[in-house]
């Protein structure tokens, strides 16, 4: 039977075919890393199931190289697929992401080639350097095997196919020589031998190759002037050196060995930022490898992401995604966890509530704190890097938990500082904070820039008081949970300050009047003596920020902060507005443009544009015929 691929699938394998992909070698990586998860699944069946047996020495997994025929050969003893199965793992590309892939590609028509590197296609890598490929393969516990074909883009047939060994068998047939490729490589026993040491080092099955070798033929009675003859042999190799590499020691390890590792894993395709190798001997013996991402995964926004760490007792794969492992904030983190104390027979339900499990889960997040903490200090450049893609993950644990996890997660915030333009943490802001001060101020906005412009940083910058710039518009609602850090309240510089102000009554009487002017829109109008030269600003009063009036309004929701105008009182419209206290006509003037300037500054659009310009250029053009 003929089957078409799905049409994206289609669109990703022309882009394969056409070799797009610099670095074409990946895919045994890809095909080793495949049988060795069919391996792991068998293994694991054999351990729930009695009728089977396994002994981890006939699960070797092969790799024929055939010259004459221009094929290599990868062959496993694995779980096998089945004709659903076939249909569904070979049949669409990229099973796992593959909407968020999808997504992508479509909006990014022009440059797809970037786009492959960085998810991963799996078994249709082999596509980089064959043009045909055959699959043979039967399922463990079926009895009919099966025969899949395919030649690339137009599609794929399946035929049954008797087969004598369960597991998988992928033929490659290498595509003919181009000028600056050459496949034949991949027939070469050295190159194939470096590709396995390079990138399937620490499979935990065997890769075995027939390698030819040529040793020294020994005569009797030999003429020692008689040039020595060589002899050529076969001699089965197994090519990696099977050792995972969590059970090795640290000193024997380089960092290639651990971003190897981390590749061959498929954790990520960027280099991470750290790792974390641990070897806990205790209530609970373990080891495991840890990484920090630098760049988010494909998927990191989407809801096909999965948190959680690889899970082994003792060897033998539990589970891909162990959840319960990583705490909600630190789900970026990716690696293996391996404990000889868990028991195997425990189904995947149960690991939920297993007590080993749970003490394990407590000492990796205290150590990824504390690695976090350490980039933090020493490598500020890459934990910058790093939070611009992860630290919302912090900031929504904040969040979610109403502030109860800020003991947590506060320590590893950072914002930029108006002091030195860079990102600067919490605590640092708390020890050099003025004498005085009992407030950590900050002030919301799209920019720096625009934070700056804002009337009341003047004040703040005269008084030398450093002020932390809100930039992602989810900080502000973290701060206002976390309400203070260590014990100094956060203080936002676009809230009105409560201070008690004198007002005379003539003030008075204005302030009322401009009020009942703006009709609702705002629940103060007031002096202020802190603005610089600025004529005006206009601040909040309670929970809600003018920031998050703006967030809240796009998210469909019909909450508007409580405004105050403050007028500077050291600025010559106070006096105009003074000695307009009976032209009510211009007192409305003046009162509409002011607060609408206001809304301006702080990013606020002015609710009706028609009516605010004609007021001003009324204002510009009366002023003109009083000076003429
Ligand atoms: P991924 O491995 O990321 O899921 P692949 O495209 O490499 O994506 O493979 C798709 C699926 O095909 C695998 O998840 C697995 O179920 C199945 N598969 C691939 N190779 C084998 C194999 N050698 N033995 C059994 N199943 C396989």
């Amino acid at each position: 039977m003929n089957y078409e691929f799905k049409a994206q699938s289609k669109r990703l394998m022309e882009l394969m075919i056409h070799s797009i992909y610099t670095n074409k070698e990946i895919f045994l990586r890809e095909l080793i890393s495949n049988a060795s998860d069919a391996t792991d699944k068998m293994y694991y069946e054999s351990l729930t199931n009695p009728d089977l047996t396994f002994s981890k020495e006939d699960y070797v997994i092969e790799l024929i190289p055939n010259k004459e025929e221009r094929t290599l050969t990868i062959q496993d003893h694995g779980i096998g697929m089945n004709k659903e199965d076939l249909m569904e793992n070979l049949g669409t590309i990229a099973q796992s992401g593959s909407l968020e892939f999808k997504k992508k590609l479509q909006e990014d028509q022009e440059d797809s080639s970037e786009l492959i590197g960085q998810f991963g296609v799996g078994f249709y890598s082999a596509f980089l350097v064959a043009d045909k490929v055959d699959v043979y393969t039967r399922r463990f516990d079926e009895n009919q095997g099966y025969h899949w074909q395919s030649q690339g883009v137009e599609g794929f047939s399946i035929e049954e196919k008797d087969k004598e060994e369960s597991g998988t068998t992928i033929c490659l047939h290498l595509k003919a020589n181009e000028e600056d490729e050459n496949y034949d490589q991949f027939l070469d026993q050295y190159k194939l031998k470096e590709m396995v040491e390079r990138y399937s080092n620490y499979i935990r099955y065997p890769i075995q190759m027939e390698m030819t070798k040529s040793r020294l033929v020994e005569k009797e009675n030999q003429d020692p002037d008689a040039a020595p003859e060589y002899e050529n042999y076969q001699e089965v190799d197994t090519l990696n050196s099977m050792v995972p590499i969590w059970k090795k020691a640290k000193k024997d390890l380089s960092e290639e060995d651990y971003i190897n590792f981390y590749h061959e894993e498929g954790f990520g395709f960027d280099e991470p930022l750290a790792h974390i190798h641990m070897n806990v001997e205790g209530v609970v013996n373990y080891r495991g490898i840890l990484y920090i991402p630098s760049m988010e995964p494909f998927n990191w926004r989407s809801k096909d992401f999965k948190k959680g760490l690889k899970l082994y007792s003792n060897g033998v794969l539990i589970m891909d995604k162990c959840e319960q492992l990583l705490p909600d904030a630190f789900s970026f983190v990716t690696g293996v966890i391996d404990s000889e104390d868990l028991n195997l027979n425990i189904s995947r339900e149960i690991l939920q509530e297993d007590r080993e499990l749970r003490i394990i889960s407590k000492n990796i997040e205290k150590k990824i704190k504390e690695k976090l903490l350490d980039l933090l200090k020493n490598k500020r450049e890459d934990y910058i890097t790093f939070y611009k893609a992860f630290g919302t993950t912090f900031k929504t644990a904040i969040y979610e938990s109403f502030g109860g996890e800020k003991e947590k997660y506060g320590d590893l915030l950072v914002f930029v500082s108006s002091k030195e333009k860079e990102y600067v943490t919490l605590d640092e802001y708390l020890e050099r904070m003025e004498e005085d001060q009992d407030r950590i101020y900050y002030a919301t906005g799209d920019s720096l820039a625009s934070i700056d412009q804002l009337p009341q940083k003047e004040g703040m910058d005269k008084k030398n008081l450093e002020v932390l710039y809100l930039l992602d518009p989810l900080d502000e609602f973290v701060l206002k949970v976390m309400q203070d850090y260590k014990g100094k309240a956060f203080s936002s510089i676009n809230t009105e300050k409560k201070e008690d102000l004198e007002h005379t009554e003539e003030e008075k009487g204005l302030f009322k009047e401009m009020k009942e002017i703006l009709d609702g829109e705002v629940v103060e109008v007031k002096t202020s003596e802190d603005l610089g030269d600025h004529p005006l600003c206009l601040l909040s009063r309670g929970e809600i920020s003018i920031e998050m009036e703006k967030v809240l309004q796009l998210q469909g929701q019909d909450l508007e902060a409580e405004k105050v105008l403050e007028i500077n009182k050291n600025h010559p419209i106070y006096q105009k507005l003074l000695s307009l206290k009976d032209d009510k006509e211009n007192l409305k003037k003046y009162t509409k443009l002011l607060y609408n300037q206001g809304r301006l500054i702080e990013g606020l659009t002015v609710k009706n544009p028609t009516e605010y310009t004609k007021t001003l250029f009324d204002l510009l053009a009366d002023k003109d015929n009083k000076t003429k």
